[in-house]
């Protein structure tokens, strides 16, 4: 994409949705950079996403490679194993221009902001045990960290929760309520040019090994060593959902909602692709159990666009392209620092 002789490329780390962010900065029109760990750049070859691989040896090597980055004009777009490798004081020192807001990153991250946040845009969430004493129902216990939800353990009770957090010695967690009903995630995006909310698409995810207990039967399931009937929450995948379109109102307000919080707690606050991370009760209510603030892994199935982004667009439009579209609509318009963070 050129703007006066400046040229702007996307780059982004090789993982993730990488595949799809780099599809969608082609589509519209720009040159990408796949930025690779050695041995891991032949399926974006393969894919021919990248007109450049750049591999380093280890993430930490990513800081050596900025000058690089800088001279060839590219924009980093952020995913979740780009937060996590990098760290998020990493990106707050990146000097590479880098799409989306960096002051949301400590309000996701830090599950008492985040909790702070979601509460302020009244979203339903579940309920906190600050003291395990106080266990009356089951909960899930989760730990600080985004690891994707290895680890993670359901206690039926106080008795239960004591024996089970023996065997995460030291590590900080929360108590929270186990939410029974079906997971939604709801893909969003909002753009600060065009200053409109958009529902992406909506996903679940396939997680190992709770997604398979229930292919055995409970008499089974009694007959196997303890530890691998416990739940553990590992993602591997993500299915494609459409949602009841009665709920579709109340998901765009809680979007909505979201963004308009963001803007008093992180200014100009948050925009670009966003998840609530949601369970729909028996009783049709939708609790949100976390949020990520940027693009998901959930997205993944939409490279072609989804249902929600065919009616809108009427063209292929993946999150990844919506990004690049935002980005290629603020050069335009000479607001490109307006999509930088
Ligand atoms: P990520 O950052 O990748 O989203 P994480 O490590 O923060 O992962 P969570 O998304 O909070 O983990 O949770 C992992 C999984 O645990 C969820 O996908 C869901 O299956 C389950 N889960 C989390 N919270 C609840 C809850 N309150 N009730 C029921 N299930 C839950």
């Amino acid at each position: 994409m050129v703007r006066g002789d400046m040229k702007y490329k996307i780059a982004t780390i090789g993982s993730h949705s990488a595949l799809q962010i780099l599809k969608g900065a082609k589509d519209e029109g720009f040159e990408t950079i796949a930025i690779c760990i050695k041995g891991k750049e032949k399926i974006y070859e393969s894919f021919k996403v990248a007109d450049e691989i750049i591999s380093i040896s280890g993430y930490s090597y990513f800081k050596d490679i900025q000058n690089k980055l800088l001279n060839r004009n590219a924009i980093i777009i952020p995913h979740a194993s780009f937060i996590a490798y990098i760290g998020h004081e990493g990106v707050e020192k990146l000097k590479v221009p880098y799409y989306g807001n960096k002051k949301i990153l400590k309000w996701e991250s830090d599950r008492s902001l985040e909790r702070r946040w979601l509460k302020q845009a009244n979203l339903k969430l579940p309920k906190i045990f600050s003291n395990p004493q106080d266990i009356d129902r089951p909960v899930i216990v989760k730990f600080h960290g985004a690891d994707g939800g290895a680890g993670y353990f359901l206690a039926k009770n106080h008795k239960d929760f004591k024996k089970k957090i023996k065997l995460h010695h030291k590590k900080r967690y929360v108590i929270q309520e186990y939410i029974l009903g079906v997971h939604m995630y709801a893909h969003y995006f909002y753009s600060p040019i065009t200053h409109e909310l958009e529902i992406m698409g909506f996903d679940k995810r396939y997680e190992s090994n709770v997604d398979s207990l229930g292919r055995i039967s409970a008499r089974d399931q009694m007959a196997l060593p303890k530890e691998q009937v416990d739940p553990s929450y590992l993602i591997v995948g993500n299915m494609p959902i459409v949602v009841r379109e009665s709920y579709l109102p109340k998901y765009m307000e809680m979007g909505q909602s979201v963004i308009e919080v963001s803007k008093k707690i992180a200014s100009p606050g948050l925009f670009g692709p966003f998840c609530l991370e949601t369970i729909i009760t028996p009783e049709g209510e939708i609790i949100c159990f976390e949020i990520s603030a940027r693009i998901v892994a959930g997205t993944n199935p939409y490279v072609n666009g989804s249902p929600y982004t065919w009616l809108k667009y009427n063209e292929p439009m993946s999150t990844g392209r919506r990004i690049a579209r935002d980005i290629k609509q603020a050069i335009q318009q000479g607001k490109l620092k307006d999509v930088l963070g």
